[in-house]
């Protein structure tokens, strides 16, 4: 009976780890599907990892299509 618990243990640490990754901003590119995410930021235009989309630069664009920001939305 105790590898039951340890499973269901198991079970509910990985809700909980997603739950939190539920709660990271994502922003969704709407042309190519790329996806910006706060915690990475965007290493190809020297944008630091925890940089909300809403500071991103306006010249800011999606390094995989060219979209601009307002091709954005937010991913839930
Ligand atoms: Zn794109």
């Amino acid at each position: 009976m105790l590898s039951v618990i340890f499973v269901v243990d198991l079970f509910l640490g990985t809700c909980l780890n997603l739950s939190q990754e539920g709660t990271m901003e994502k922003y969704v590119c709407t042309d190519c599907g790329y996806t910006y995410f706060l915690d990475e930021g965007d290493p190809t235009a020297d944008i630091h990892p925890g940089t909300p989309f809403d500071d991103l630069p306006d010249d800011w664009v999606c390094p995989d299509c060219g979209m601009t920001k307002d091709g954005f939305r937010v991913f839930t």
